[in-house]
């Protein structure tokens, strides 16, 4: 029955945004309900996927969940009476036969919120300078609004927590969300915008168990997720998270596929101890080639290097890795 479900959803298709598929089974598109991310064209968060022998539809974005019969008639109706008759001579519907449960995909729908109340560095002026520092990076322009000018950190921060105890020499920033996977505050950083500033960064958790990872309200957890050191970093490799502390339980997630980056410091003690960690928990793991000679991968961007492309062609998991991990530190 599978088979007349992958035939109409192919005839759909033309209809349906950057649709493609993922694996077998599982297909992705715009989701014709809400439209999707106005902001990022790129985004897909409507998903098909195979429930036994049915199909389902979800969306990630705004939550709405439909049999495959349902989705076909709201977004392909010139096909959905031809698909109820073949599905009918096949007997696969009818009086008889039981409708498929879909209570169990039903979640709240997700609304953003902004959850700072700054103004975010996509609406400064150009000359303004924590705007021009970002820029300065490579930081691409359509990210820029996930991150926030604060002119006073001390005294910010503590409108959301006590956090210091003084607030004399403070300090401008660059403010940077850390949010739960509904985009709920759950920390932030503080990016000091002086070279001469005593700590680059500083993190406040607003819930101290809270998870001290990096965007992962802007992560599709049904494809492959990276992991990489440096929220900044994260910004310049599609579906990634940054640690911003070291204790983060990544299995805790469920995520199905992710895949660590870390920096490409191959005599960094701590950077090979951590890929042997990953490597010995069975982890697949980035290993940079040799030519490479950029630290990160703001700075690999900068380089004119593509990081997906750079990255996907080097991930490596188990013995491989091993070997790889020997060879690349000398
Ligand atoms: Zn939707």
């Amino acid at each position: 029955m599978s088979y007349l479900d992958t035939k109409y959803l192919n005839l759909a298709s033309a209809t349906l945004q950057k649709y493609k598929k993922l694996k077998p089974g599982v297909w992705t598109f715009r989701c014709p309900y809400c439209g999707d991310s106005k902001k990022h064209r790129n985004k897909t968060r409507g998903y098909i996927f195979s429930v036994k022998a049915d199909h389902v539809f979800k969306c990630h974005n705004c939550g709405i969940t439909r049999s495959f019969s349902n989705f076909l008639k709201d977004n392909a109706p010139h096909v959905y009476d031809e698909y109820v008759m073949e599905r009918y001579k096949e007997g696969t519907i009818g009086g008889n036969v039981p409708k498929p449960d879909l209570t169990q995909f039903v979640s709240k729908p997700k609304f953003k919120k902004r959850t700072v109340n700054l103004e975010p560095l996509s609406s400064l002026n150009k000359s303004h300078q924590a705007k021009k520092y970002a820029l300065g990076r490579g930081i691409p322009e359509d990210k820029l609004d996930r991150l926030y000018y604060c002119p006073e950190f001390k005294k910010w921060a503590n409108t959301q927590k006590k956090t210091f105890s003084s607030t004399s020499q403070d300090d401008d920033r660059i403010i940077i969300p850390i949010n739960d996977p509904d985009g709920n505050l759950l920390g932030f950083q503080g990016r000091a915008l002086s070279s001469k500033a005593k700590m680059r960064y500083i993190t406040v958790m607003l819930d101290e168990n809270a998870p001290k990872l990096y965007g992962l309200d802007e992560i599709n957890d049904q494809s492959t997720i990276y992991i990489v050191e440096g929220p900044l970093d994260s910004l310049f490799l599609d579906n990634s998270v940054a640690m911003c502390g070291s204790d983060v339980d990544i299995r805790s997630f469920n995520w199905s596929d992710y895949i660590w980056v870390y920096d490409n410091e191959p005599r960094s003690r701590q950077i090979t101890d951590k890929l042997s960690k990953s490597i010995d928990a069975g982890d697949k793991v980035v290993i940079w080639p040799k030519n490479i000679e950029q630290k990160d991968l703001n700075d690999m961007a900068n380089g004119g290097i593509n990081v997906k492309s750079v990255v996907q062609s080097n991930v490596y998991q188990g013995l491989q890795a091993k070997l790889q991990l020997s060879n690349w530190r000398i």
